[in-house]
């Protein structure tokens, strides 16, 4: 009974402490809310577990897919497996762990604090990069570690490359918005190849600062920012009297507007209309492994870090379509570890998982119930957000007519309009009908077809201020966007909760060296600790190795 007690007070405290460090307190009128007991009891698990004294990794690889929960893969995995393709290789991985990812400030974390708590170890509040929550600590990072230690550095991703994810492997700073600030931190770090969308604010946030890619030719990196150039850099091109310390920038030169690569539902359309293939992911991690690892046996090996980052752009917009073809860029990047995996099957580790989730993304949804017909996402030819660059931009210039869009919308979603016009006589919704499970009309219903009027109505309408249902329905983007990929999401049998992350849990998945090591469910934080532990067991054993 005693003993009891003291569980029940020890929990008490424990549960106020992390309470309160996280910041997340829950205040209700009814102060007892903290205090009610649902769990007292706790039971030691003592873990038949050994500690890892395997082999230790030469060549690591570590996936992120920004956004990218199960949920993002299992509508991937379907999709690929509904339109007659394999499903994806991440899912076959050997190892499968979860992991929790709350940060100081909220159970829903951002990028920064996520790639903090990997690359360190260490929780810090959103938003932060490798610093303490106040800004005053610094935290060393696995890659900074391991690049003292001999290997090679490389730092890849899908989006700018001085965003939070990768700055999370090569900078520090209170806010990840200095973008400039990191990307300068980034080229000091001496890592030996980064490869990706341009930098973001490259000039500084006014454009008027010395440009980092002249910085990064200054610190000896060779910049390569044309498919030409590219082409050029490999192997091959490791002149015979070259340093073995050359360092590389690779910059994609088909980009898109915010100067991220283009999104792979774009560039598919693109080449499906003719034009040249562009690079994607896969191709920076191909080039990386040819630039990192050197046939020379006393190289000490390399840590990739490779992101997915443009599945949590999709999902911030709620756009189904792109977000899957984003996760299977992500994929098809692994299957090129996953090859040099097959020569290399005592030396590499590789790792995916993903940061936070973003959109809520389900498969189901109240409108489509048990169906699904995620073929239908097959539809959609480009992202949103070139649709709106491209369509909606034009609409709101020429206030285009309604039945006009209609066409536009059928063209590149899939969505039929109603055969008769008036609202009056379109399509009634089949809510009292008998739904067959086979049942997949591309028609808009009555109601779809009002919800994307009223939607473009206030597209056209281009008001800054947005009421509060507004926003619900439309976050801050364009509401005939949203609402038309809502529509066909809907019809696809996916819904989203929100136009943010939310707290669901990582899938990591783990092949190879170590692999074993990150099964179970654990703290983001404890990635990094598993991998320092696969890394320096040894030290660990012999020199009480401390972080
Ligand atoms: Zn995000």
């Amino acid at each position: 009974m005693k003993n009891k007690k003291i569980i029940v007070v020890f929990a008490v405290v424990i549960s106020l402490i992390a309470s309160f460090s996280l910041g997340y307190n829950i205040k209700t009128k009814n102060n007892d809310i903290n205090n009610t007991e649902l769990k007292s009891e706790t039971v030691e698990i003592t873990t038949s577990k050994e500690k890892y004294s395997g082999k230790k990794p030469k060549y690591i690889f570590l996936f992120i897919g920004d956004g990218m929960s199960y949920s993002q893969l299992q509508l991937a995995d379907y999709y690929l497996k509904k339109t007659g393709n394999n499903g994806l290789d991440i899912l076959k991985l050997s190892t499968n762990g979860t992991i929790q990812n709350q940060d100081k400030t909220s159970l829903i974390p951002d990028s920064a604090s996520t790639a903090t708590a990997m690359a360190t170890g260490e929780k810090t509040k959103s938003g932060n990069i490798n610093v303490s929550e106040d800004g005053k600590e610094k935290y060393e990072t696995i890659t900074q570690k391991l690049k003292k230690d001999g290997y090679k550095i490389g730092i890849a991703t899908t989006v700018n490359i001085n965003h939070a994810t990768p700055a999370g492997f090569s900078a520090h700073r209170e806010s990840r918005k200095g973008y400039y600030e990191i990307g300068k931190e980034m080229l000091n770090t001496g890592f030996d190849y980064f490869a990706g969308g341009d930098f973001k604010d490259k000039k500084g946030e006014n454009g008027d600062k010395k440009s980092l890619e002249k910085i990064a030719e200054e610190k000896g990196y060779t910049v390569a920012d044309s498919e030409e150039e590219f082409e050029k850099l490999g192997n091959n091109s490791k002149k015979e009297n070259s340093s073995n310390d050359e360092k590389y920038l690779l910059i994609a030169d088909d980009r898109e507007k915010t100067d991220a690569m283009k999104y792979s539902i774009d560039k598919r359309y693109e080449q499906e209309n003719g034009e040249d293939e562009s690079d994607s992911l896969s191709d920076y991690v191909k080039k990386g492994i040819d630039l990192l690892s050197d046939k020379d046996k006393k190289d000490k090996g390399f840590f990739m870090m490779i992101e997915g980052g443009k599945i949590d752009w999709a999902c911030h917009k709620n756009d189904a379509a792109s977000a899957l073809h984003e996760t299977i860029d992500l994929d098809n990047a692994v299957d090129e570890a996953l090859k040099f995996y097959n020569n290399h099957k005592d030396e590499t580790l590789i790792i995916v998982t993903g940061d936070h989730e973003t959109g809520g993304l389900a498969i189901g949804n109240s409108n489509s119930e048990y169906d699904t017909h995620l073929e239908n996402l097959g539809l959609q030819k480009i992202s949103c957000d070139r649709f709106n660059e491209e369509y909606v931009s034009k609409y709101k210039k020429e206030k285009t007519d309604f039945k006009e869009v209609l066409k536009d919308i059928e063209y590149v979603f899939g969505l039929k309009k109603p055969l008769v016009f008036k609202e009056e006589k379109a399509k009634e919704d089949s809510d009292d009908d008998h739904k067959h499970s086979d049942e997949n009309s591309l028609e808009l219903s009555k109601s779809e077809y009002k919800r994307l009027k009223k939607a473009y109505n206030l597209t056209l309408e281009n008001r800054k201020n947005r009421t509060k249902e507004e926003s619900i329905l439309y976050g801050s983007h364009e509401p005939i966007t949203v609402e038309v990929a809502r529509i066909l999401a809907q019809k696809s049998g996916v819904g989203f909760t929100s136009f943010s992350h939310t707290a669901a849990p990582m899938a990591v998945f783990a092949e190879g060296v170590g692999a074993s090591e990150f099964d179970g469910v654990y703290d983001n934080t404890e990635l990094y600790e598993k991998l320092i532990e696969v890394i320096y067991w040894e030290i660990l054993v012999f020199y009480n190795f401390s972080k």
